[in-house]
C-alpha cells in the first residue's frame, strides 16, 4: 500500500543502554550534541551498566541518531553493545545530561598516565612561554594520572601534587572552563610546582645551574644515570658505547635480558629499526609503549643492549623531562627499568637511592612523589595490530569490557609476570605489571596494589579466583582471606583471557602453547588442546608427557630437555657427547628411578629441547631465552617440515626429534632446522584442529599462552588455520603470556553462578 504523502512519521521513544568503554571519554556531551542537532528529546546518564539514554522523536531521526552513535563515537570510546527497548512516547520537552548519583560520580574512572601532548610541547620549547623548559608542564590532555593518584575523587588534594600550592596564574587557568588546563589536577609552573635535582650516588645534591643540562653532559661522558620518570626510575646511558652498556649490565645483574631504548623522535627510530605497518601509530600514541622492532644491522647500537636478538625495544619520550634530555645532541638513550635483576622497579626517592646507588653514578630526580609504581608497557605489532608483551603504564587502569559479568571479583593472576584483575560491573580493571611473585618485595607490592585498586574503584570483591597451584603465593593470599574463592586451571584461564577479549562464550577450541602451569592431574601442563566454554573445559589432548629431569632446574638448563628427548627418541641407545659431559649419565639414573622428574606436556620445554639439540643453547639466563633465540635463528624461506604421530588428540613429537638429528647429521644448517621445527608445530596444531572440527564440530579457535609471543609461530599457525577456514582469535588487549591470566580468571568468576 502506498504511503499517504503528508502523514507525519510516528513518534517513538527508545531506551538505550550503551555498554563498553563509554565513561570518562566524553560520551555524554557527544550524545547531547547529536540529539540536539536532530531535535530529539530525552536524557543521557552514566550508571553502573554504562551509558543510559532515553530518546524520543520521529522514527527517521531516531534511526539517524543510532547510526551516528555507532559510527562516530568519541575517539577514546569503545562500544561493545547497545541494548534497545521501545517504549510508549511520553513527550519530553528537551534533551538533558542528567547528573549521576553522587556515589557513582565518586567512582568515576581514573585515567592512565598520558604522554606530553603537542600543545604542551610547543610551550615547552617556546622561549616566550612562562613554562619554557619546565619539566612538569602538563594539561587536561596529558601528564601523570594513575601514578600520582592516592584516592578518588580525582582532586589535587588526593594526588601527590597536594603539597604544591598553585600560584595565581596557575589557579586562574585551573578555574577557567575555556582554558586547556581547566581542572588539570597536576597543573604547575616553575613558580609553584615541582623541581628537578641532580644527586651524586651518595645522595648529595649537586650545586649546578641547570640539572638537566648537567645530566646530558654526564650521559655524553659515558656515565650511568638514574632518571625519575612517571612510574619509577629508569637507568639511562649511552647505547652506542659498548663498554658503558656492558658496565650497566654488570652492575644490574641483568644477564641477557634486553635493555629498552628511548629515541629522540621517529626519525631516530627509523635509523635504528625497520618500521613496520602499525608501529608508527603505536610509538606516537599517548600511551607511548616500548615497541619491539627489527633492528637495522647498520644501527651501531652496542651489542650488549640486546644480546642474541635481532630486535630492539624502542619508545619515544613521554614526559617533559625526557624531551629536555634530548636537547643538546643526544639522539638515543638506554632506558631500562631501575631495579636489580628481577626486583620490582624502584619508585620512592629514598628507596631508589639505596637500591640503585650501586648501579647509578648520578640521580636526576625531582620532588613530585610517585604514588603507584608502573613499569613501561611492551608490545609488538602483529599483522598491523598491537600485541602486548606487557600491559602497564599508559593502559592501566583503563578497563576492559567484560561480557555477561554478574558479580564483582578479584582475580589473583599467575605466579610469573603477575597482574591481578578487579571487576566492577561490566568492567575489568587489570593491574599494572607486578612481576614475579617469588620474592617478598614483589608480594608486598602485590598486596599494596590490590588495596589501592579496591580503594580507587570503591569495590569489595565477593569472590576470589586463584590458580590451581597449591604453593603459589597468590593462592596462599586467597586462602588467608575470608571471602569465597574458586581455583581454576592455568591453561583454562589462558583460553578464557582470549575469549574475554572478544566476549566469546564457546564452545571453542583453545590451543594453548605455554611454558608451565599446574595441571588437574598434578603434572605440569603446557601444550594443551581444550574444548572451552565460559563454564568449564574438556581436555581433548596435549603434547605427549615427558619427564623434566631435575624438575624446575630444567627451565634454566634446556640441555636437560634435549637429553631426555633424545633418550626417548632413540630408546636410550644414543645421545650426544656434549650431554655426557654435562652429567647426563647420572641424571638419567635419577629419571629412571623417578627422582625429581615430574611429567610435563610443555611446549616451552620442547622449544628448549630443540634449541639445545641443534647446539644453540644448553643454558639460559631467563625463561624463554632459548625459544626466542630459536625464533631469531629460523630462516623463514626454508621449506619442509618433520613427521610426528597423533594418538587421538595426543601429539607425539619423537619422530620429529629423530628427523632433526638426521637433518643435522646430513649437514642441513641450523636456520633451516629451526624453521622446519616451527612449521612442524603449526602442522600439529592444524591436525588437532581438523580432528576437533570433525569430531566435536569446533570451528572457532583461540590461541593463547606464552609461546605465542613468538611471532613466527603465531603467524604460521594463524595463516594455516585461516587457510583451512577456521575462525582464529588472537590476543590484542592483554598479553598471551601469564600477564593476561587474571583477565581469564575474572571472566570466569564474574559469570559464576553459585
Ligand atoms: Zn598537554
Ligand atoms: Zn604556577
Ligand atoms: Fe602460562
Amino acid at each position: 500500500m502506498a504511503r499517504e504523502p503528508f502523514k507525519r512519521n510516528p513518534m517513538k521513544r527508545l531506551r538505550l543502554t550503551v555498554k563498553g568503554i563509554v565513561q570518562g571519554v566524553g560520551f555524554r556531551p557527544f550524545v547531547f550534541k547529536v540529539a540536539s542537532a536532530l531535535n530529539l528529546k530525552g536524557w543521557v546518564l552514566n550508571d553502573e551498566e554504562g551509558v543510559k539514554i532515553e530518546i524520543e522523536g520521529d522514527e527517521e531521526k531516531l534511526e539517524e541518531f543510532l547510526r551516528e552513535l555507532l559510527s562516530n563515537p568519541p575517539p577514546r570510546a569503545e562500544i561493545e553493545e547497545v541494548e534497545k527497548e521501545e517504549l510508549e512516547p511520553i513527550g519530553y520537552s528537551s534533551f538533558e545530561i542528567k547528573e549521576s548519583e553522587e556515589s557513582f560520580e565518586r567512582s568515576v574512572l581514573v585515567s592512565p598516565d598520558m604522554a606530553t601532548c603537542e600543545d604542551c610541547l610547543r610551550e615547552l620549547f617556546d622561549p616566550q612561554d612562562r613554562r619554557y623548559r619546565y619539566p612538569f608542564i602538563n594539561c587536561t590532555n596529558c601528564g601523570p594520572r594513575f601514578t600520582i593518584i592516592k584516592d578518588v575523587p580525582y582532586d589535587r588534594d588526593k594526588t601527590t601534587m597536594a603539597s604544591f600550592k598553585m600560584c595565581p596564574d596557575c589557579l586562574s587557568e585551573y578555574h577557567n572552563p575555556l582554558d586547556r588546563r581547566f581542572h588539570a589536577q597536576p597543573n604547575a609552573c616553575p613558580k609553584c610546582g615541582p623541581k628537578v635535582f641532580l644527586l651524586d650516588r651518595e645522595g648529595r645534591k649537586m650545586e649546578v645551574d641547570d640539572p638537566i643540562r648537567e645530566a646530558i653532559k654526564l650521559l655524553k661522558e659515558g656515565k650511568i644515570l638514574a632518571v625519575k620518570g612517571l612510574g619509577g626510575f629508569h637507568l639511562a646511558c649511552d647505547p652506542f658505547k659498548e663498554e658503558v652498556v656492558w658496565e650497566l649490565r654488570r652492575r644490574k645483574w641483568r644477564e641477557d635480558k634486553p635493555f629498552a631504548l628511548m629515541c629522540k623522535n621517529l626519525e631516530v627510530v627509523k635509523e635504528l629499526c625497520f618500521l613496520e605497518e602499525g608501529a608508527e601509530k603505536l610509538l606516537l600514541s599517548k600511551e607511548r609503549p616500548i615497541v619491539i622492532l627489527k633492528g637495522k644491522p647498520s644501527s651501531r647500537i652496542a651489542p650488549s643492549v640486546a644480546p642474541g636478538q635481532n630486535t630492539l625495544g624502542v619508545m619515544l619520550p613521554y614526559t617533559p623531562l625526557h624531551h629536555l634530555l634530548f636537547e643538546d645532541g643526544i639522539r638515543c638513550l638506554v632506558m631500562t627499568s631501575g631495579n636489580i635483576s628481577d626486583e620490582p622497579i624502584a619508585y620512592k626517592d629514598q628507596e631508589a637511592l639505596e637500591r640503585l646507588s650501586k648501579i647509578a653514578d648520578f640521580f636526576l630526580t625531582h620532588n613530585r612523589p610517585i604514588w603507584m609504581r608502573c613499569d613501561d608497557s611492551v608490545m609488538k605489532v602483529f599483522k598491523g595490530k598491537p600485541l602486548f608483551f606487557r600491559r602497564s603504564r599508559g593502559y592501566v587502569p583503563k578497563p576492559i569490557f567484560l561480557k555477561g559479568a554478574k558479580r564483582n571479583v578479584l582475580a589473583l593472576g599467575a605466579e610469573l609476570k603477575n597482574t591481578f584483575c578487579i571487576t566492577r560491573g561490566s568492567y575489568a580493571f587489570l593491574s599494572h605489571h607486578i612481576g614475579d611473585l617469588e620474592n617478598y618485595e614483589t608480594f608486598r607490592s602485590f598486596e599494596e596494589a590490590i588495596e589501592h585498586f579496591k580503594k580507587l574503584l570503591r569495590v569489595e570483591p565477593e569472590l576470589l579466583i586463584h590458580d590451581l597451584h597449591p604453593d603459589y603465593l597468590s593462592t596462599r593470599y586467597a586462602l588467608e582471606k575470608d571471602i569465597p574463592r574458586l581455583a581454576i586451571q592455568h591453561h583454562f584461564a589462558h583460553a578464557l583471557s582470549c575469549m574475554a577479549e572478544y566476549g566469546l562464550e564457546g564452545p571453542v577450541l583453545g590451543i594453548i602453547m605455554d611454558g608451565t602451569g599446574f595441571g588437574e592431574d598434578a603434572t605440569i601442563w603446557g601444550c594443551e588442546f581444550l574444548e572451552v566454554t565460559t563454564e568449564g573445559f574438556l581436555r581433548l589432548g596435549h603434547l605427549k608427557y615427558i619427564e623434566m629431569p631435575g624438575g624446575e632446574k630444567a627451565i634454566r638448563e634446556p640441555w636437560r630437555m634435549g637429553a631426555i628427548y633424545l633418550e626417548k627418541a632413540f630408546e636410550g641407545k644414543w645421545t650426544m657427547d656434549r650431554y655426557k659431559e654435562l652429567g647426563w649419565e647420572l641424571l638419567r639414573e635419577g629419571v629412571k628411578r623417578g627422582l625429581n622428574a615430574p611429567l610435563c606436556s610443555s611446549m616451552g620445554r620442547l622449544f628448549d629441547a630443540v634449541s639445545s639439540i641443534i647446539g644453540l643453547r644448553d643454558m639460559v639466563n631467563y625463561e624463554g631465552q632459548a625459544a626466542i633465540e630459536l625464533e631469531v635463528l629460523a630462516d623463514p624461506k626454508a621449506q619442509g617440515n618433520y613427521p610426528f604421530e597423533m594418538d587421538g588428540y595426543v601429539v607425539d613429537p619423537l619422530p620429529m626429534i629423530r628427523a632433526i638429528v638426521r637433518d643435522l647429521e646430513a649437514g642441513i644448517n641450523r636456520s633451516q632446522v629451526a624453521m622446519r621445527f616451527h612449521r612442524t608445530i603449526s602442522k600439529m596444531i592444524l591436525q588437532v584442529a581438523q580432528r576437533a572440527r570433525e569430531e566435536r564440530g569446533l570451528q572457532e579457535v583461540v590461541l593463547s599462552g606464552g609461546c605465542f609471543q613468538n611471532l613466527l609461530l603465531l603467524e604460521l599457525v594463524t595463516n594455516l588455520l585461516e587457510g583451512n577456514h577456521f575462525k582464529v582469535y588472537t590476543h590484542h588487549k592483554v598479553p598471551p603470556n601469564d600477564g593476561g591470566i587474571s583477565l581469564g580468571q575474572a571472566y570466569y568468576g564474574s559469570r559464576w553462578r553459585s
